[in-house]
């Protein structure tokens, strides 16, 4: 598996410090592969390890984690960012009813999806409707409304000479067609949802099996008739290689504004949405993961990356590994402290922002049982006073931070300014920070709290 072939990895690049080409081009060889194992089309795991590569081997080295483990990092920050950087959901029209019309290859799930998003827009408040413009066979008539019962969700199709029992009707206006005309029918439902008030026509359309220029021009017709606020394409998880054409025919032909990835219940790793945002640019906004209407989720780059990658529990150490070095920091910190080795402004504002991190947990940490004595601490700590004096260690040039003795009247006068406090309080901060050193010093010397009995010196 990948995560066993990225131990190895690590294994021969544990203790080096510098990220070369090669351990780059290694871990690289072995993305490749876990891309093309979850069947991320070939064209776009080329693209993407480029530029991972180029990425990578520019990178600092950081002081947390090991070079294979930094250009899995930024694998999956780039996954992230392809998946999501423009995730969003449903837009609404700014005067409803808000028209969002399906499209995709027969098969792809666009029927069952129709229900699933009703039923998740009339949970949130709407009134959807559903639009039966798939006239391919009167059976995909009766899946729908099948579907939207199941749903609760009104479907408007049209009507079907003896096959009877629908209540809604056929637009007139433009001279009626015969059963099997979707642009008539796609006007005729929001006409419908207009006069009932419905403020989202969710439009089913026809597929086939593979992409053709009838079905693209008949998407392309509806497309124009109907003037949909979104066109999602529904695809397939499931589709593999073939992703790439697909994606690139519907987004010729129909155009579309975001991206429906159905079927993820299956054990398709989910390359399909690497390959379809790869080749669009547009967005995945849902992710369809079953045949019940309640399998619908919004769409999570995230938890996508780490599926593509097959790699959660790497990603997981990873980010341990990262937390740990930031505590490995503040030990640094503390020794510093003990050791009173010039204590700079610098390292001032480290501990503030720690303290400060500390004050937004101030609420969390009195809900918790026992913490009455540290939030009566806590609420001692002024958020206020805390900008102030960030404010004025800013206001330091780098040689005043280390060299705080050299701060003169005309300097804590440019400092006043800088950060918009009085001189009196430059001249308080210094005073304070003068005899914060001066206690570490007595401190290191000591190697206790000064004057307090009991404490060996
Ligand atoms: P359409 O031709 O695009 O309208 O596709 P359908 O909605 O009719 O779905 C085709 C088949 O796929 C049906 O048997 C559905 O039950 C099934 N299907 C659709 N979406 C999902 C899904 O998210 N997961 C699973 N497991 N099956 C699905
Ligand atoms: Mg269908």
């Amino acid at each position: 598996s990948l995560s066993d072939r990225l131990t190895a990895t690590f294994k021969n690049l544990r203790g080096k410090g510098r990220l070369s080409e090669s351990d780059v081009n290694k871990t690289v060889r072995d993305i490749r592969m876990a891309l093309i194992d979850a069947d991320v089309a070939l064209p776009v795991v080329k693209e993407f390890t480029s530029a991972v590569r180029e990425r990578a081997t520019g990178a600092e080295v950081s002081g947390a984690l090991n070079p294979a483990q930094q250009v899995i990092k930024i694998v999956n920050e780039e996954l992230v960012t392809i998946l999501g950087g423009n995730t969003r959901t449903i837009q609404f029209a700014k005067r409803p009813p808000t028209v969002i019309m399906l499209a995709g290859l027969q098969g792809s799930g666009k029927t069952t999806f129709a229900g699933k998003l009703g039923a998740w827009l009339k949970q949130q408040g709407h009134t959807p409707l559903l639009v039966a413009a798939d006239l391919q066979r009167p059976n995909a008539v009766t899946q729908l409304e099948v579907t939207g019962e199941r749903a609760g969700v009104p479907v408007f199709a049209p009507e079907r000479g003896n096959m009877g029992g629908h209540d809604a009707v056929l637009d007139s206006g433009e001279g009626t067609r015969s059963f099997g005309d979707p642009v008539s029918v796609s006007r005729a439902g929001i006409a419908h949802a207009q006069s009932q008030l419905h403020d989202v026509v969710i439009v089913d359309t026809a597929g086939r099996l593979a992409v053709d220029a009838e079905l693209m021009q008949q998407a392309a017709d509806i497309r124009s008739a109907v003037n949909p606020d979104e066109v999602l394409f529904v695809i397939d998880a499931m589709i593999g290689q073939a992703a790439v054409e697909t994606a690139r025919a519907f987004a010729e032909g129909v155009d579309f504004t975001g991206v429906v990835l159905s079927k993820l219940d299956g054990d398709a790793r989910g390359g399909a949405a690497l390959s379809v945002a790869g080749t669009t640019g547009r967005p995945i906004m849902f992710a369809s993961t079953g045949e019940q209407t309640k399998d619908i989720e919004v769409f999570h780059p995230d938890r996508m990356a780490s599926r593509i990658l097959d790699m959660g529990d790497v990603l997981t150490l990873i980010e341990q590994a990262e937390r740990a070095f930031e505590a490995g920091e503040a030990e640094e910190m503390q020794r510093k402290f003990l050791a009173a080795e010039d204590f700079t402004f610098d390292d001032f504002l480290q501990q503030m922002s720690a303290l400060k991190r500390m004050g937004s947990l101030k609420s969390m940490l009195k809900m918790m049982p026992g913490m009455g004595q540290m939030s009566a601490q806590l609420d001692n700590l002024d958020e206020r006073e805390f900008d102030r004096v960030e404010a004025m260690v800013r206001s330091m040039t780098p040689f005043e931070r280390t060299h705080p003795k050299q701060i003169n009247g005309s300097r804590r006068s440019r400092i006043a300014k800088g950060s918009g406090v009085t001189v009196s309080e430059v001249n308080q901060l210094l005073e304070r920070f003068g005899e914060a050193q001066k206690m570490m010093k007595q401190l290191a010397r000591g190697g206790g709290m000064p004057g307090m009995p009991g404490v060996p010196g």
